[in-house]
């Protein structure tokens, strides 16, 4: 057992050492899923060929003010930012495309092959209300393509955030969207900013103000009396010009030939504003007024030209870990269980302790699961938790088996101990060990 800390009476304890409101300790627990959620993006990262680009947590303010837009909800409500010890601003990046497109274009990416798939998976960070489904601090694994117009490659990266739940038989669908480009967009937000203002006392506060900074904003609002304005209003899909048309008609093309679930949805237009043509969102289908997405993503052939380097065309989404998360446990999504160990190392007394030392070692050398609680002096405790883990042997050394040069092997289902010669215990393991399942740690 671990010393008791004995605080010195008159110690102050803080009251509030707690986690942040919107933060959460991601628990021992929960590991499983996380490893699981991983697992599946490096077997869609190595399928379709992306390789993974982590960037900081931390970047200049300006570029997210200059991608994500300054007027969007991420930047002007949501971003954590402050002035650092330099008196730079910075910023605790809110989403992933911006650090993706500056790396691309500050490592010269774009001399090399194009396009350039890229994926990550981290953490996030937005100041929004702390609420179900929304954290101030989640993950997402995210994939962009950079350096290719062609809307398959939207098809495709459609397909994979399709694909990531879809296959696990999760009720999904994409609601996809075509916002046009700076050509086809200004006639649009014109017209739509005609008919909005006629409404403008009914749209709510947020709303009245997108009307003049944001207009495209208030299609995907989701106040009650926002929506009752939303009905009948023009759709972006209806002023596209030809190039943003033949390429909206293509990605979803595509989209039937490889059977993705989708939707046609007007009111997708993404809050970001470095996106183009083709826009979409996944949500879980069937969860009426709790229509919070899973991901979504967008063209963005404009960022790269944006943010210093050659007019590059890209496309790209993300997908939030945490929700994915929580519709897994959901839809009881089967989630490998950890690998429980098959041995049990026990030692008592000091000398037969060192001599586990050394045997523990050699057992994982051999790739043996196994497992121990060297710091327990009780055999009594030791066996408890070899119980515990549910292991089949323990394998036991004391004093009379440091003598003998033996170890004592106890099959913990049937209570039958045997007695086996120390140097000959990595011969005979196999032997009754010969149905063994896995013989990795990393198997999870
Ligand atoms: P967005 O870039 O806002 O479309 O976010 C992409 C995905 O990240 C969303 O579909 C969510 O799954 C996830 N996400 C975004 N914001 C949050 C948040 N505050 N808390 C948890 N997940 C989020």
């Amino acid at each position: 057992m671990p010393a008791k800390l004995i605080m010195p009476a008159k110690a102050k304890v803080p009251k509030n050492y707690n986690l942040l409101r919107g933060f959460k300790d991601i628990l021992p627990a929960e590991q499983r899923y996380w490893d699981f959620i991983q697992q599946r993006v490096y077997k869609l990262a190595d399928d379709y060929g992306f390789s993974r680009l982590e960037t900081p947590i931390l970047e200049s303010a300006a570029l997210f003010i200059r991608s994500v837009g300054s007027d969007s909800d991420i930047v002007s409500k949501e971003m954590y930012t402050f002035l650092d010890q330099g008196n730079d601003k910075v910023a605790l990046r809110p989403e992933g495309t911006a650090g993706v497109v500056r790396s691309y274009i500050e490592h010269g990416f774009l001399n090399q092959p194009q396009p350039v798939k890229a994926f990550y998976f981290g953490p996030f960070f937005r100041h929004d209300r702390p609420q179900a489904g929304r954290q101030r601090q989640f993950w997402q694994f995210g994939f962009e393509v950079l350096g290719d117009s062609n809307p398959v490659l939207d098809a495709q990266l459609i397909h994979i955030s399709y694909k990531f739940y879809a296959e696990l038989n999760l009720p999904v669908q994409v609601e996809v969207n075509s916002i046009g480009c700076p050509n086809c967009r200004p006639a649009y937000l014109k017209e739509l900013t005609t008919i909005l203002k006629k409404h403008r006392k009914n749209l709510c506060p947020d709303c009245q103000l997108r009307l003049t900074k944001n207009p495209l904003r208030v299609l995907d609002c989701k106040n009650k009396d926002c929506q009752a304005v939303l009905t009948d209003l023009p759709q972006t899909v209806d002023f596209l010009c030809e190039d943003c048309k033949k390429h909206f008609v293509s990605v979803l093309e595509y989209l039937d030939e490889l059977e993705v679930n989708y939707n046609l949805n007007p009111r997708i237009v993404r809050g970001l504003d470095y996106y183009t043509k083709t826009a979409w969102e996944i949500l879980e289908t069937g969860r009426d007024g709790q229509q919070d997405s899973l991901g979504g993503g967008g063209r963005y052939d404009e960022l790269v030209n944006e943010l210093g380097g050659r007019p590059t065309p890209a496309v790209g989404f993300a997908c939030g870990v945490e929700r994915a998360i929580s519709r897994f446990k959901n839809h009881d999504i089967a989630v490998k269980q950890p690998v429980r160990p098959e041995l049990y190392v026990a030692q008592l007394g000091l000398e037969a302790r060192k001599k586990c030392l050394r045997l523990y070692e050699q057992l994982l050398q051999r790739d043996y699961l196994v497992a121990e609680s060297f710091s327990k002096d009780s055999l009594k405790d030791q066996l408890e938790a070899a119980n515990k883990l549910g292991v089949k042997y323990t394998l036991m050394i004391g004093q009379k088996e440091l003598v003998d040069d033996t170890v004592l092997i106890r099959d913990m289902e049937s209570g039958i101990q045997e007695v086996v010669d120390f140097k000959k215990i990595l011969d005979y393991l196999p032997k009754i060990l010969s149905n063994r399942v896995s013989n990795s740690r990393t198997d999870k």
